[in-house]
C-alpha cells in the first residue's frame, strides 16, 4: 500500500477506535512499517481526529523526518518491530477492559487469558504480561523486547495492550479481539466456566498458527 493510503488508513482506523470507545483523549497510538522507517501517530494527538498529513514519519533509526513529533510511546512500537521481522503494524490502546485485566493480581504472566474462546486463541494467542514500569522508562522497551519474539500481543501491567500484526487490519482485529476477551474474562469472573481443554487449544494452534 502506498504511503498516502496508509496515512488515510491510520486516520480512518483511529477514528473508528475512538468512536467505539476503544480510545479516549490522547490515549492509544498506531504505527505502520515503511520500506525506510515508520509512520507513527503524533504525541498528544486524539485517535479520533488525526490529520493524515501530520502523522509523524520516522526514519529507520526512529528519528523524526516529517510531520508532528511522534508519540512518547514510540519506543514500545520499535521494540515490537525489532523482534518481529514480519510485523507491518503495531497498535497500542488503553482500552478499558484490557486495562482492567492488566491491573488484576494472580494472572499467569506467560498466558494472561484463560482459554475461553477459539477466536481469542487464534487472534491473540498467548498474551504475555509485561511488568509495570513508569511511562517512558527505557526498561519498559527492554521488557517488551524480551517478550515480543514469542508473543505478538503483550499486556503492559497497569497500563494496556500492545499488538503487532502482518497488516494494520490484522493488528487492529487482534487488539479488538483482545479487548473483547478481556471483557468476557471480567464478565465470567467467579462464575463456573467451561474452559477449552488443552487438546482443543493445541488443535486450534495447529490449524491456525499465529
Ligand atoms: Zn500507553
Amino acid at each position: 500500500m502506498k504511503e498516502n493510503a496508509l496515512r488515510e488508513q491510520i486516520a480512518m482506523i483511529g477514528k473508528s477506535l475512538y468512536d467505539r470507545g476503544l480510545a479516549h483523549g490522547s490515549a492509544g497510538n498506531i504505527s505502520v512499517r515503511l520500506a525506510d522507517g515508520w509512520l507513527m501517530t503524533p504525541t498528544n494527538s486524539c485517535l479520533g481526529r488525526l490529520d493524515p498529513a501530520r502523522i509523524s514519519r520516522l526514519d529507520s533509526s526512529g528519528k523524526l523526518t516529517s510531520g508532528d513529533p511522534p508519540s512518547k510511546e514510540t519506543f514500545l512500537h520499535i521494540a515490537m518491530y525489532q523482534e518481529r521481522a514480519t510485523a507491518s503494524a503495531v497498535v497500542h490502546l488503553h482500552s478499558v477492559h484490557a486495562v482492567a485485566v492488566s491491573c488484576l493480581g494472580h494472572v499467569n504472566p506467560d498466558d494472561v487469558f484463560p482459554p475461553i474462546t477459539a477466536y481469542a486463541i487464534m487472534q491473540v494467542g498467548k498474551l504475555a504480561l509485561v511488568p509495570y514500569f513508569p511511562p517512558g522508562d527505557p526498561a519498559l522497551a527492554d521488557a517488551v523486547g524480551k517478550l515480543a519474539g514469542k508473543h505478538h500481543a503483550v499486556l503492559l501491567a497497569n497500563h494496556g495492550p500492545v499488538v503487532a500484526g502482518s497488516t494494520l487490519d490484522a493488528a487492529v482485529n487482534a487488539i479488538e479481539e483482545l479487548e473483547q476477551t478481556a471483557k468476557l474474562v471480567l464478565l465470567l469472573h467467579n462464575r463456573p466456566t467451561r474452559l477449552l481443554t488443552p487438546e482443543q487449544v493445541s488443535e486450534l494452534n495447529r490449524r491456525f498458527p499465529n
